[in-house]
């Protein structure tokens, strides 16, 4: 999935006015009905439909019709434009340059703020490689009352967000976070290497322990990665490492705490043996090490990422994970299969897709809006 940067430009006060609409049409439906965005927006319906005929050719929402009547929903580029111009607005991203990543469940940005410092943003995509199995998600979607893909993903950037602050507070070697918003965290570049990317060491012994005592580390806040791998790990040119990517990250207190530990280590152990031929008798072990000192974890709770949250989206990751494994990974859906989606999804509840007022970006905001991304890329 592509960012649409030529869009962010040239969007006019009425169509930024409707998108938003469509947004805070969301929170309780799963298919907005067109005569709601016409009401929300307090623009004429005959207006409304055009406009949203404007948004759905560039993607930035989605024409759904379903059983019983006919509306939009936002898309991930819609959701995409509303981050990013939320973004922009409070300083933290000036441009958009080369995307430098694509994850299985994210897509990785250089920017840069007005100063020209880069920035990395990083925005969360749930639901892009599940579509296989897209029914048995939709049911525990539905039984959770959990919402569409883009609550979820909302949910994991800001996981990702206040665990990375956390993290970053209590010195642990991370980006440096800067903000979040809806899908979206941006942080500092990490002007480095993942370790997967790197063939020699001069002391792999020196670098496989200090990767174990940072796991251990984490233990002993109460907390466990739960990816700690070479994709993970940036190496800096000192040698030293940056860790990245916390979404999964588990506490200590975990019901498979032992297990989500045990398999960071295990991670940490093949992958030195495999590329740099080392092997230790020595490695942590969650009984003997991961005695927790301090929890971390309530620091978390109290920046904002809730353990009612916490809980909602570890539920879901197990369930992607399950349903995952023994399925190859796809890029992308096809317009099928998420208008698919959609009709089986109708009418579901969603919770709050955003923490701004609406209101105030329904109205007042709106009318000085020009798309206000004026950067040389955006
Ligand atoms: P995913 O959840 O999709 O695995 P990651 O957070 O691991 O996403 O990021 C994917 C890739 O993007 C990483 O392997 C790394 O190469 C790059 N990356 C992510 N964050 C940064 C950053 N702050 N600085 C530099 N590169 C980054
Ligand atoms: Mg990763």
């Amino acid at each position: 999935m592509k960012l649409n940067i030529t869009q962010l430009r040239y969007m006019s006060a009425d169509e930024f006015r409707v998108l938003t609409a469509v947004e805070m049409g969301s929170r309780n439906h799963e298919v907005v009905p067109s005569q709601l965005i016409a009401h929300i927006a307090k623009l004429k319906s005959g207006g409304v439909n055009k406009i949203l005929g404007e948004l759905a050719r560039t993607n930035l929402v989605a024409r759904v019709q379903n059983a019983k009547y006919e509306g939009y929903r936002l898309t991930y580029g819609g959701y995409d434009y509303l981050a990013l111009r939320t973004l922009s607005k409070r300083g933290s991203i000036y441009s958009v340059g080369n995307q430098i990543g694509v994850g299985k469940e994210s897509d990785i940005y250089i920017v840069a703020d007005d100063e020209g410092n880069q920035r990395v943003l990083k925005l969360h995509r749930l639901g892009r490689t599940s579509f296989r199995n897209i029914k048995e998600k939709r049911d525990y979607l539905r039984n959770r009352n959990a919402g569409s893909w883009l609550y979820l993903s909302r949910l994991s950037a800001m996981k990702e967000y206040a665990f990375m602050k956390v993290l970053h507070e209590n010195g642990y070697p991370v980006p440096e976070p800067v903000d979040q918003n809806r899908h979206t965290i941006v942080m500092g570049l990490v002007d480095a290497f993942p370790l997967c990317q790197i063939s020699d060491v001069a002391q792999p012994g020196k670098l496989y322990s200090v990767l174990m005592d940072l796991i251990v580390r984490l233990a002993c806040a109460g907390l466990i990665h739960g990816d700690f791998n070479e994709f993970n790990i940036m190496i800096n040119d000192d040698g030293s490492p940056v860790l990245i990517d916390f979404p999964q990250m588990v506490s200590t207190s975990h019901r498979n705490a032992e297990m989500y530990f045990n398999r960071d280590v295990d991670c940490i152990r093949a992958f030195f043996k495999k590329r740099f031929h080392y092997e230790s008798k020595v490695y942590p072990k969650f009984s003997r090490d991961a005695e927790r000192e301090f929890s971390l974890d309530v620091q978390v709770a109290a920046s904002g990422f809730t353990k009612a949250q916490q809980k909602e989206l570890e539920k879901l990751q197990e369930e992607v994970g399950r349903d995952e494994e023994g399925t190859s990974e796809e890029e992308g859906t096809s317009d099928e299969e998420e208008e698919e989606e959609d009709e089986e999804m109708e009418d579901q509840e969603v919770p709050e897709v955003d923490n701004q007022t609406p209101t105030e970006t329904a109205s007042s905001d709106v009318a000085s809006d020009k798309a206000t991304l004026a950067t040389e890329q955006l």
